[in-house]
């Protein structure tokens, strides 16, 4: 509300400045002018701030994809050559290679 009527305001005073120059002292046209001024530039300060505060939301959403994204994209790049994180029966490390992807082996997997 507050900025279309300051967009009228406006738009009525260039109107009637492109017709014929109003009498008013300088003075006074000129604390009108900065009121104007005032107004539309809060106007605009309020609106930049909210576009801030979108843009910022967008950055940390992209920002927060591009920090999942590489763990995925080394995970194919790179297919796991880890070693089995089981155990034996005997209590020994697994000595076998876990599954892409997986911390255990075929065998160990269902031993979660
Ligand atoms: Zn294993």
């Amino acid at each position: 509300m507050r900025f279309l009527f300051a967009f009228c305001f406006l738009v009525c005073g260039l109107a009637q400045q492109g017709g014929a120059p109003p009498p008013a002292p300088a003075a006074k046209q000129d604390k009108i002018a900065m009121r104007q001024q005032i107004a539309d530039m809060k106007v605009k300060a309020f609106e930049m701030q909210t576009q801030i505060e979108l843009l910022e939301k967008q950055l940390h959403d992209v920002e927060e994809a591009e920090a999942n994204q590489p763990l995925a994209v080394n995970a194919k790049q790179a297919p796991a050559k880890v070693r089995c994180s089981g155990h034996t029966k005997d209590g020994k490390r697994c000595t076998r290679m876990a599954d892409p992807g997986s911390r255990f082996c075929w065998q160990h997997k269902s031993h979660r």
